[in-house]
């Protein structure tokens, strides 16, 4: 009980003389005449009781792989009111165990019993409950459970997140889609495909990332150095096979299809520069990840000798990484991975920090995301004015099953389910049907001809 406060009819007249201070007195009063103002108050008082109190019972997490054997992690946050929850993606593929810790054995007792409302004030804190902050498992948690709030207040207004955001911005989420193949003609006969199935942007790989396939085992095999499954990528033959690739989809499929291009990181800084100024004249939509997170220093020295777009950002964890990045307009466009920094609630503050300078969105959507995740992105993505391109998935059958309006993509467009929230479900009972490999998905090394790792 609080003898300090007034009783309800002094802070009704309370609140309405510092709101008209706030206007300005006088002008206010005239602008906004007592019966008015009277009737904004209760107006506002009506819609606060609209909605009543939902209270956090528990946060779980959901580990299902039903695509490609992927571990997916889901958050479920249950509610006061039966029947009424959220799911919000966390997946992490490399550490998904950690991850169920983070959830069930630090957020759940956290949350349980805080207003579900209050989608800001639980991300803050449960950002620093931990007291160092900033990491990827962590991170992957706390988009978990911020999804999975953003999921019921959707739900809550009968509305799509994307209407919460301020509405659509466009029809549908424009994507680019992979084409690889170990030789190039291979790799030209794939982006023709995709152009015939509706694609206006195609990422161009020759073989997996890096070209590991044009050179031949490294000599670290030989000499018994790692393990025979560590594969070798050097960046010389890669770099002067990339420019031919570009070169010979340009000649084969035309100007109008957008070419994309990622690095992942691969080979030394000086060598990424001089890679994005060899591709300038085929004009990519972007290149991606030329350096890594620990290196973008080196984009101070890259961006003033290339009109290349730059893409970058599927590792970042912190505003850290990204803001100097924006802020000195270093890069074209940003694309973390949305539960990798925290879920919604920083990524729509990075797009707003984008739109300012003019960086465009191209949030990391691979197979690595569940479809709740992948929603994220979609409704993110139909909503802010600064949306650049997303990456396409394509979900199996069996992960349609399991995750009930999941995004579907039709002529190179990834579309959202309609439905308010996220629009997607979670069959349980069937996501039990596919446990997680018993192969803990470590990252296989990559290694230099002498052994030495290589950033992946
Ligand atoms: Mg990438």
């Amino acid at each position: 009980m609080n003898s300090l406060r007034p009783p309800a009819s002094t802070t009704s007249a309370l609140s309405r003389r510092a709101l008209l201070r706030g206007l300005g007195g006088a002008a206010a009063l005239a602008a906004f005449p007592a019966p008015l103002c009277l009737a904004a108050e209760e107006a506002t008082g009506r819609a606060r009781r609209g909605a009543a109190p939902l209270k956090i019972t528990k946060v779980r997490a959901i580990l299902t792989a039903p695509q490609n054997r992927i571990r997916l992690v889901v958050v479920k946050v249950e509610t006061s009111e039966p029947g009424l929850y959220g799911l919000g993606c966390a997946t992490f593929n490399q550490r998904p165990l950690v991850v169920k810790t983070a959830i069930e054995e630090y957020l759940d007792p956290f949350c349980r019993g805080r207003d579900a409302d209050n989608i800001e004030d639980i991300w803050q804190t449960a950002y620093t409950s931990s007291y160092w902050r900033n990491g990827p498992v962590l991170n992957n948690a706390l988009s978990g459970l911020d999804q999975a709030l953003w999921d019921i207040k959707g739900k809550r207004a009968g509305m799509p997140v994307y209407q919460l955001l301020g509405g659509k911005a466009r029809f549908a989420v424009d994507t680019y889609t992979h084409a690889s193949g170990s030789e190039i003609a291979q790799v030209v006969d794939n982006v023709q495909r995709f152009i015939g199935e509706g694609y206006r942007h195609v990422r161009i790989q020759l073989g997996g990332y890096g070209s590991p396939q044009l050179t031949g085992p490294g000599d670290f095999a030989a000499a018994g150095f790692g393990l025979p499954s560590d594969t070798r990528m050097d960046p010389g033959p890669y770099c002067r096979a990339i420019p031919k690739l570009f070169a010979a989809v340009r000649e084969k499929c035309g100007d109008a299809v957008q070419l994309l291009h990622d690095i992942h990181e691969r080979v030394p800084p000086m060598d990424a520069v001089r890679l994005c100024k060899d591709v300038e004249p085929y004009r990519p939509y972007f290149m991606e990840d030329p350096f890594s997170p620990e290196d973008i220093g080196w984009f101070r020295i890259l961006r003033p000798q290339t009109s290349v777009p730059l893409a970058m950002g599927e590792l970042f964890n912190s505003p850290h990484e990204w803001t100097g990045l924006i802020t000195e307009r270093l890069i074209d466009f940003i694309r973390v991975h949305i539960s990798q920094i925290g879920g919604l609630t920083p990524a729509r503050k990075l797009a707003a920090l984008a739109e300012a300078f003019n960086v465009r969105s191209a949030w990391h959507g691979p197979g690595d995301v569940s479809p709740v995740g992948h929603a994220a992105n979609a409704h993110l993505d139909l909503a802010i004015s600064n949306f650049g391109i997303q990456e396409a998935v394509r979900f199996n059958d069996a992960t349609r099953e399991v995750f009930p309006g999941a995004p579907t993509m039709k002529n190179g467009y990834l579309h959202i389910h309609e439905a308010p929230g996220w629009g997607v479900d979670l069959n349980e009972e069937l996501a039990r049907k596919f446990p997680l490999p018993e192969h803990p998905g470590y990252w296989q090394p990559v290694r230099r001809n002498d052994g030495t790792n290589v950033k992946p």
